[in-house]
């Protein structure tokens, strides 16, 4: 399948880390064999942990995710997603968590109502500093949502069912990298790719 360029990027740092993800979940093999059935036009180009640029158009990555679905089907292809998201995210907030001041030790919460909330805060202004990926976090009854507004994940790619696993591992890692990730879980409840205006997360267990 191939997908439209989107005119939003993200840094090919995060892109190299999604990928050593992806290596360490279904092994080098496999993960070259599903990278080479990516049409050429949506091919990531190579970088390194160090390059920072914002390069990377959103439709790379969501070939990649799209690639990952038809190699291991629906099931295989969610806990792929969300565990190489998960490392991919990790790896990205150790080198980057200093820009906005979230590193996970001594990270000052000042008086706010749900410390929780207001690291996850932090997580938005992150994305926004790094990559051109929108989202927004608020509270919702007992827990939190995690919206995403531009989505790299499902861009381009319309389903029936909810398909950004990759970014539910993304928040999942911001939980852990809080030290709330045992605490919580993170559903992913309403999609770009069935039509809705947003891709949005619960995050249940977190206040
Ligand atoms: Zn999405």
């Amino acid at each position: 399948m191939l997908l439209r360029a989107t005119g939003k990027y993200l840094p090919v740092r995060w892109m190299f880390f999604f990928r050593e993800g992806l290596t360490e979940t279904i092994g080098l093999e496999g993960t070259n064999a599903m990278l080479r059935a990516i049409p050429s036009p949506n091919r990531c180009p190579e970088g390194s942990a160090k390059d920072l640029e914002k390069s990377v158009d959103f439709s790379c990555y969501s070939a990649i995710c799209a690639s990952v679905t038809e190699f291991y089907g629906e099931s295989g292809a969610m806990w792929i997603l969300m565990s190489a998201g998960r490392t991919a995210f990790t790896r990205l907030l150790k080198m980057t968590a200093a820009m906005v001041g979230a590193e996970h030790s001594g990270f000052p919460i000042g008086s706010a109502a749900s410390p929780f909330e207001f690291r996850m805060q932090s997580i938005v202004r992150l994305l926004g500093l790094v990559s051109d990926v929108e989202c927004k976090c608020e509270t919702a009854g007992d827990g939190l949502r995690f919206r995403i507004l531009a989505c790299p994940e499902c861009a381009g790619r319309p389903a029936a069912g909810c398909l950004c696993h990759s970014m539910g591992g993304m928040v999942q890692a911001a939980a852990d990298w809080f030290g709330a990730g045992s605490a919580v879980k993170t559903t992913e409840i309403r999609c770009m790719a069935q039509g809705d205006s947003q891709c949005e997360f619960s995050i249940a267990g977190a206040l």
